[in-house]
């Protein structure tokens, strides 16, 4: 085994599955890896061998987006290496579309019923997913969009020109239901500290907020393997944002206190990440995590000595030209790290004729 070595994170020289190929972890862990058209290209899946009712399949820990291209690519996937086995399970981490885009299609069967398999997910990512696949779908059938305007009245809040930015504002106010058109009617319950077999191997569930409500990693004792999701990843930090159904909401103390989960785990544990490349080091990654929001935090600080609004920090935060998905996960990300700074009461947020300001309280 040959380590490349980034600071204290080791990637272990797998090869990264092609498209349409899947790379062995260990004889029963396999890595597949689905395109996203975003700037972020790629996400990892894992596909398990189970055996569930004496009868063996497979076990499919969250699917990619929900496309046609991508139907495509598992079918290949699924004819050369299920070798005729069914999908038994299908896990989804969270309910991120390109993490539970195609759960429906897989659930029931692909497109010819080959199967009937279970949908297994947190409480709260299940229904929080299927609230806005739902919700995305009702408010487009009413001209007043009622899940448009109220998108339109954070950003705006927040310091958007709404004018300049109706139109980008519009397409993100069902952005989900665009991505996750087809949800599972049903689901089976699995909750933290929940020990669930797979297979031969038995799987700790470890949930995780912030990034999403009720995220599952899931744990493998025996062959010291984690399962991370977007909880912790290699080479980019999972996002942390505001949005609109919360706007009060503080999910980057509950993603910092949820890391602290992952420090109970032993410092050679092997990371399986939903983004980049399996790695070992999961200590050192949890600390610079923790650097980076805190100095991401001091940034902000500094800017807020005269009163700010979310949208007039972007640019004295993000050099980088954005475009417009990037944007609006940077506008949520800054409003989380202000919202942040509010309840620790280290910024004195304002409410002036429906616009919010922070200022840094010394
Ligand atoms: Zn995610």
């Amino acid at each position: 085994m040959t380590f490349i070595s980034n600071n204290s994170i080791n990637y272990l020289q797998f090869s990264i599955p092609d498209v349409a190929k899947i790379s062995e972890i260990t004889k029963d862990v396999f890595w597949i890896r689905m395109p996203l058209q975003f700037k972020l290209d790629h996400i990892n899946l894992w596909l398990l061998r189970d055996k569930i009712n004496n009868q063996p399949g497979w076990t499919l820990i969250d699917t990619g987006l929900f496309n046609q291209n991508n139907k495509i690519i598992w079918k290949l996937i699924i004819e050369k290496y299920f070798f005729g086995l069914k999908l038994q399970r299908v896990i989804c981490t969270h309910m991120h579309p390109d993490h539970i885009g195609l759960a429906n299609w897989f659930c029931k069967g692909l497109d010819d019923n080959r199967w009937n398999a279970e949908l297994w997910m947190s409480h709260s990512e299940f229904f929080n997913g299927k609230t806005y696949s739902l919700e995305g779908k009702l408010s487009s059938h009413h001209e007043n969009n009622s899940r448009g305007l109220f998108t339109l009245n954070f950003f705006y809040s927040h310091g958007c020109n709404i004018k300049t930015n109706k139109i980008k504002i519009d397409e993100r106010s069902n952005y989900y239901s665009s991505m996750v058109p087809d949800f599972p009617i049903s689901f089976h319950k699995i909750s933290d500290k929940q020990q669930i077999k797979i297979g031969k191997s038995k799987w700790k569930i470890i949930t995780g907020a912030g990034h999403s409500p009720e995220h599952v990693s899931l744990y493998n004792n025996k062959e010291n393997l984690l399962i991370s999701g977007d909880m912790v990843l290699p080479s980019i930090t999972s996002h942390i944002g505001v949005f609109p159904d919360e706007p009060n909401g503080n999910p980057l103390e509950e993603f910092l206190t949820s890391l602290n989960k992952f420090k109970l785990l032993p410092k050679n544990t092997f990371v399986l990440p939903s983004h980049g490349q399996p790695f070992e080091g999961i200590m050192a990654r949890i600390k610079q995590l923790e650097n980076h929001h805190q100095k991401r935090m001091q940034e902000i600080l500094s800017n807020c000595k005269n009163k700010k609004t979310a949208y007039e920090l972007i640019p004295k935060i993000f050099s980088k030209k954005l475009d417009n998905h990037q944007f609006f996960f940077a506008l949520c990300k800054i409003i989380a790290h202000l919202n942040y700074g509010w309840h620790m009461k280290k910024l004195r947020r304002f409410e002036q004729q429906g616009i919010i300001k922070f200022e840094t309280v010394i």
